[in-house]
């Protein structure tokens, strides 16, 4: 019997990169998946991934709606229960850092961006935990959130408001664990690196300059000391790990890093001591 039969899970953001992977691996595991996203090319992309690796139709609802709104969050849970009658895992993945059209970075950036930053990576999780929350508790099931090593304990002077957010999803995520524990619903958190996705594509830089970006990263040692840029099934088996009460029961509120070493890398260990004592 696959691990996730007559599990259902909604992973947000799954027409692209992590959440797309997710989809996939959950349900070629057995899972019941509403993917969802706001580009309906790409998440029929992912649909027809999921079909063409030998998942049935039935299996799968597709909703193209933007998760910041209430009508589309509201969309979501009900399509899910109309289809598959239950809920029982819910992935909080859908996030980005949100470009300023103005090209600023930094402390300038504009408290509107502030605000769609925060509504997308925090907002959205909230109220999507407040609407699931019954059917959880119905099915003592599970929440996984996708935060970022931006969350901290380093500063992203570049991206500050994303990084507001992901740390405060961070407390969310902890606060929350223990708030849902005692309804038997589990919540923790995965916290990527550096991951090859349309991440970079979706703050607006062109597929070449990313690829270019991923590339410098991966050669550098003080960037990502394992030498290679994750892949979302990096990350996917990891939110099906912590999606998976047989294998990972014991872990409440917990954050799972995965970054190919980033953030232990302390920027003077790049510089050789003795090279500058001898110069
Ligand atoms: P992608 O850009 O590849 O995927 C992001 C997904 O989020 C897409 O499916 C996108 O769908 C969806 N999304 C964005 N905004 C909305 C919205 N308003 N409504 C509905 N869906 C939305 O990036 P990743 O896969 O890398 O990102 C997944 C998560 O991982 C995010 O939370 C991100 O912050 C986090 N992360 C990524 C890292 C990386 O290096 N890639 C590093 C650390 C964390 P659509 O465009 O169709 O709406």
């Amino acid at each position: 019997m696959p691990r996730f039969f007559g599990k259902t899970v909604i992973i947000t953001g799954s027409s692209n990169g992590i959440g797309r992977s997710a989809a996939l691996l959950f349900a070629q595991d057995g899972a019941n998946v509403t993917i969802t996203g706001r580009n309906a090319e790409r998440l029929e992309e992912t649909r027809q991934l999921i079909l063409k690796s030998g998942v049935s139709e039935s299996h799968l609802n597709s909703v193209v709606t933007d998760v910041t709104t209430s009508g589309g969050q509201d969309l979501l849970v009900k399509s899910t229960l109309d289809k598959f009658g239950k809920i029982h895992i819910l992935v909080n993945n859908a996030g980005a850092a949100i470009p300023d059209p103005n090209g600023v970075f930094g402390t300038d950036q504009g408290v509107d961006i502030y605000h769609k930053t925060m509504h997308l990576n925090l907002q959205a999780v909230i109220e999507m935990t407040q609407k699931v929350k019954p059917h959880l508790m119905e099915t003592k099931g599970e929440i996984v959130n996708v935060s970022s090593i931006v969350a901290g304990p380093q500063a992203s002077p570049k991206s500050i408001y994303y990084a507001t957010a992901k740390a405060a999803l961070e407390q969310y995520t902890r606060s929350t664990a223990i708030d849902l524990i005692q309804h038997g619903i589990r919540v923790n958190l995965v916290r990527p690196g550096i991951v090859e996705t349309g991440f970079m594509t979706a703050m607006g830089m062109p597929d070449e300059g990313a690829k270019k970006c991923y590339n410098f990263l991966a050669d550098h040692k003080e960037c990502i000391p394992v030498g290679v840029a994750g892949k979302p099934e990096d990350i996917a088996n990891i939110i099906l790990f912590l999606a998976d009460r047989k294998l990972s029961s014991y872990i409440i509120g917990q954050s799972i890093v995965a970054d190919g070493g980033s953030t232990l890398v302390m920027g003077m260990q790049s510089h050789n001591m003795m090279d500058i004592f001898k110069s």
